[in-house]
C-alpha cells in the first residue's frame, strides 16, 4: 500500500505485528483502521461505515454505543480501579458477577471462577481437571479429549485443545494428553445416504473406541463448544450432544461446554448448553459476558469439581492459581451491567427471533452457485462456497473463494470473516430483522461478484 510517511497506516507497518494476520503481507496491504462504532456499525478511517457482521470477534452483544456501559466503568473506576480476590480478599462487582452467573446457569453450578480471556479461562479449566484428578488419587485420569476443528483458545493448553492446524502448526503443538475426535459437521463428514442419527452415533461409538484404547481410567473430561465458531460455525447434528454424553456418562469423564461464542443468548437460548441439552460439569464464558467492552471470562464449576479441589487446596495449603487482572472490579462492572441489559431488553427472544429471519434469508442464497452449504442457529451462520456443489471441491486452494468473497463483501459494507470458504455471520444481538435484510442484501451482490470473477 502507498502509506503516506509517518500516517497512521505506515507506522502500523513499522510498529505493529497484528493477531491472525499473515504478517509479510501486512507489509504489502497495510492495515484497515476502525476508528468508532455505532450500534450493529463500525466505521473505518476513511468515514466508510460498515455492519459489523462478527459483532468484532463473535462479542459486541449491545453493539458499539452501550452508554449503559460506559456508565458503570466510569462509575466502578472512580470508587475502587482495581482490587483482586487473592488470599480471601474480594469485592462487591465480582461478588455481585459469581452470584449471577451460578444463578443464570441451565444446570446446577457451585461457584464462578474468574480470568480475562477465553484462553486463559479453557487453560484454567484443563488445569481445574488435573487437580481434581490428583485430589481424587486418580493421577493416571489426565488426558482431555476436544474435538478437529473445534476452538478453546490460543495458549499452550488451549491451543492444544483447539483442533485447527494454524494454531498448531510451528508452535510444536499439542501438548501430550489432548486427544482430538471427529468433527461433528454432517455437510462434510457423513457417509453417503447416512442420516444426521445415524452420524451422531457412528461419532459417539468412535469416541467410547478412542476412550476404549487409552483406557476409560486415563480419560478425565471432554470440552466441546455447543456450536463450534472459528471451526466454521458448525452446528451439532440430530442427537449428537445426546449421544456424546451418554458416552462420558458411562465412564465418568467430565464435560466442559466453553460457552464463549455461545454464552448469552446467541444460540436464541441464554447458553448454548440448553440449545441442545448439555449438562456440563464446567462452562467457560467470556466474550458476550461484558460484550467484551472490557476483557473478562469465567469459569462455573459444580461440585463434582469444586469439592476435591477444596480439599486439595486444604492439604496443599492454597488453591496456587490466579490472575493479577482475573475479575478486574471494573470489568466485573461492566459485565453485570452487561447481563442487566441483556435481560432486560430480552436480547436473547431477539437473538431467536430475529435469528430466524437471518437463517431463512441466508437460506434464500442456497441455490447460488457457489453456495455449497448454509447452516446456523440463532444469530449464528455460515455460507460455505465451494466452485463444485457436487463434489463440494474448493476454488484453486482453500479459502481462496472465502477470501474472494470476504473482500467484496467489506468493499459492500459488510464486516465477515472467512473462516477458510465459510464466510461467518455473527451479528450483535441488537440488529433488526431491516439490518438483517440489507446484509443478506449485500452477500448477494458480492456472491454474484465473486461467481463474475471466477467464471
Ligand atoms: N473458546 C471459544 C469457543 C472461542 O471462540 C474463543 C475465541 O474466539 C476462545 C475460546 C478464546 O478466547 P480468547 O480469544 O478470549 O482467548
Amino acid at each position: 500500500m502507498d502509506a503516506q510517511p509517518n500516517s497512521p497506516e505506515a507506522r502500523d507497518i513499522l510498529y505493529h505485528l497484528h493477531a491472525y494476520t499473515n504478517a509479510r503481507k501486512h507489509q504489502e496491504t497495510g492495515p484497515m483502521i476502525i476508528e468508532k462504532g455505532e450500534g450493529i456499525y463500525v466505521e473505518d478511517s476513511n468515514g466508510k461505515r460498515y455492519i459489523e457482521a462478527m459483532a468484532g470477534l463473535w462479542s459486541v452483544g449491545v453493539g458499539f454505543s452501550e452508554q449503559r456501559l460506559v456508565d458503570a466503568a466510569m462509575r466502578q473506576m472512580s470508587k475502587l480501579p482495581f482490587y483482586h480476590n487473592f488470599g480471601h480478599k474480594g469485592h462487591s462487582p465480582l461478588i455481585d458477577l459469581a452470584e449471577k452467573l451460578v444463578k443464570m446457569a441451565p444446570v446446577p453450578m457451585s461457584k464462578a471462577f474468574f480470568t480475562n480471556s477465553g484462553s486463559e479461562a479453557n487453560d484454567t479449566a484443563m488445569k481445574m481437571i488435573w487437580y481434581r484428578s490428583n485430589a481424587l488419587g486418580q493421577p493416571q485420569r489426565k488426558k482431555i479429549i476436544s474435538r478437529k476443528r473445534g476452538y478453546h483458545g490460543v495458549t499452550i493448553a488451549s491451543a492444544s485443545l483447539t483442533g485447527l492446524p494454524n494454531n498448531q502448526i510451528s508452535f510444536d503443538l499439542p501438548i501430550a494428553n489432548v486427544l482430538h475426535t471427529s468433527s461433528p459437521h454432517y455437510w462434510r463428514e457423513a457417509l453417503p445416504g447416512e442420516s444426521e442419527e445415524q452420524f451422531s452415533t457412528r461419532l459417539a461409538n468412535e469416541l467410547e473406541q478412542m476412550i476404549l484404547a487409552e483406557g476409560p481410567e486415563t480419560i478425565a473430561a471432554f470440552f466441546g463448544e455447543p456450536v463450534m465458531g472459528a471451526g466454521g460455525v458448525v452446528v451439532p447434528p440430530a442427537g449428537y450432544w445426546e449421544k456424546i454424553q451418554a458416552v462420558l456418562n458411562k465412564y465418568g469423564i467430565l464435560l466442559v461446554a466453553d460457552e464463549v461464542i455461545c454464552g448469552f443468548g446467541r444460540t436464541g437460548e441464554m447458553f448454548g448448553s440448553q440449545t441442545f441439552g448439555m449438562k456440563p460439569d464446567i462452562m467457560v464464558m467470556s466474550k458476550q459476558i461484558s460484550s467484551s467492552y472490557l476483557p473478562i471470562s469465567a469459569l462455573l464449576i459444580n461440585d463434582r469439581v469444586f469439592e476435591p479441589l477444596a480439599d486439595e487446596s486444604n492439604r496443599i495449603g492454597t488453591f496456587g492459581h490466579g490472575f493479577t487482572g482475573g475479575g478486574h472490579p471494573v470489568a466485573a462492572a461492566v459485565a453485570l451491567e452487561n447481563l442487566n441489559i441483556i435481560e432486560e431488553r430480552d436480547l436473547v427472544s431477539n437473538a431467536r427471533e430475529v435469528g430466524a429471519h437471518m437463517q431463512k434469508r441466508l437460506r434464500e442464497l442456497a441455490s447460488h452457485e457457489l453456495v455449497g452449504e448454509v447452516r446456523g442457529i440463532g444469530l449464528i451462520a455460515a455460507v460455505e462456497l465451494v466452485a463444485d456443489k457436487a463434489t463440494k471441491a474448493p476454488w484453486g486452494q482453500p479459502g481462496a473463494l472465502g477470501g474472494l468473497a470476504n473482500g467484496l463483501l467489506q468493499q459492500n459494507g459488510v464486516i465477515s470473516r472467512n473462516m477458510g470458504d465459510a464466510l461467518a455471520f455473527c451479528p450483535p444481538l441488537i440488529i433488526t430483522k431491516e439490518q438483517v435484510d440489507t446484509l443478506v442484501d449485500a452477500l448477494k451482490v458480492s456472491l454474484d461478484a465473486a461467481a463474475a470473477q471466477v467464471r
